[in-house]
């Protein structure tokens, strides 16, 4: 056989396609589905590319490159993690290297501490959260935040009962603030918003967060620490 025809028939053999699927394989998140608006984040995740899955037990983490923590009830979000024994797992592929997204009640379980508060956190950013800091139901609101990382025009953004971000570490980057509170940061491969972009027609919160997961991937494919190849530009 001629080299070329070899090398040919090198390239048609499954072995030699199996990485180019993986390069191009869409982002794989889990959505943390325990309670609260997970469907709306699956939805907005899956429009833009990402291919989604529910997560309510230590063993669904398995086939996940990144988790969302999703909107609802924080108190109860923590006791079920805990009940479902979801706390310590979710913890060592955090510090493993796995990006995770949470608004509102996600960005309170995953602070640091709560302010005035005493309920299970995972402790993945250095941030102090204040819980229902705009105030009760009857107060909640949509405003249009600008975010400088996005530019014009200003994101709309829905706070329901949400908490902000009373004081932050210095590794912590505050994306945007509302009334001098700050309300959306980044640490390391942690993002949490206290409003809901998953309410609203504007992806580009979630864009962001998949391009973290798009770079973990990378990094882990250059540094050969993690079997996912390279990542090619699913979403725009
Ligand atoms: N106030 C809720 C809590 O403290 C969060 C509200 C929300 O996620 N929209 O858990």
């Amino acid at each position: 056989m001629s080299g070329v025809a070899q090398r040919r028939d090198a390239v048609l053999s499954p072995e030699f396609r199996r990485p180019a699927a993986a390069a191009s394989a869409a982002p794989r998140v889990g959505v943390l589905a325990l309670q609260g608006d997970f469907r709306e984040h699956r939805a907005m995740l899956e429009g833009l590319g990402a291919a989604t899955s529910e997560i309510r037990l230590p063993g669904d983490l398995d086939g996940i490159e990144a988790l969302v923590i999703p909107g609802g009830e924080s108190t109860t979000i923590g006791k079920l993690m805990g009940h479902f024994g979801l706390i310590a797992p979710i913890k060592a592929r955090a510090l493993g290297g796995m990006p995770i997204y949470g608004t509102c009640a996600g960005l309170i379980t995953l602070a640091r501490e709560i302010a005035e508060g005493d309920q299970p956190v995972l402790g993945l950013i250095d941030i102090v959260a204040r819980r229902n800091a705009f105030g009760r139901q009857v107060h909640s609101f949509e405003a249009d935040l600008d975010v400088p990382l996005f530019g014009a025009p200003p994101l709309r953004a829905v706070f329901i009962r949400a908490p902000w971000i009373e004081s932050a570490g210095a590794n912590v980057e505050i994306l945007a603030s509302w009334q001098g509170h700050a309300v959306a940061a980044r640490e390391g491969r942690v993002l949490v918003t206290a409003f809901h972009p998953e309410l609203t027609g504007d992806t580009r919160m979630h864009g962001a967060f998949l391009s973290m997961v798009r770079a973990a991937r990378n990094e882990a494919g250059a540094t050969g620490a993690c079997a996912v190849a390279p990542a090619e530009e699913v979403v725009s």
